[in-house]
């Protein structure tokens, strides 16, 4: 069933089909989509379809974190580097340099990632 769209977020109104996306993977709880500004040859973004704004509200749900996880796993298998090697990324309010305020997960690869942790 369609989930409701907060206007005021970009990542709801994805999930919604209200603005466009390419779309990699979708789950009854989760959605994966192409990053508007990738920072690598596979940069999608894993997303909960319900909002929540960050990692720190979705650490209650174990579950749905697993499956994120399982999801951005799966994403890696079927971009192809899944041998080669990918990162999973989680910024996190603002000193963690998150943007948008819809939490994601970041699957970079299909390069030689070098140390960004800030
Ligand atoms: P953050 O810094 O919040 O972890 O990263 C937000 C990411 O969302 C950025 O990499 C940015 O390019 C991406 N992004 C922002 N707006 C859109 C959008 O409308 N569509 C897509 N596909 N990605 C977006
Ligand atoms: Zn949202």
């Amino acid at each position: 069933s369609p989930v409701p769209a907060n206007a005021d977020c970009v990542f709801c109104r994805i999930v919604a089909r209200e603005i466009p996306a390419t779309i990699v993977r979708e789950t009854d709880r989760t959605l994966a989509f192409r990053d508007v500004n990738p920072q690598a040859p596979v940069h999608v973004l894993v997303v909960p379809k319900a909002h929540t704004t960050t990692l720190t509200e979705l650490a209650d749900d174990a579950e749905l974190l697993g499956v994120l996880l399982q999801e951005c796993v799966a994403v890696a298998r079927s971009e192809g580097i899944v041998d080669t090697g990918y990162r999973v990324a989680v910024n996190t309010g603002e000193q963690g340099g998150q943007v948008v305020q819809h939490c994601h997960l970041h699957v970079l690869g299909g390069r030689q990632l070098v140390g960004s942790l800030g």
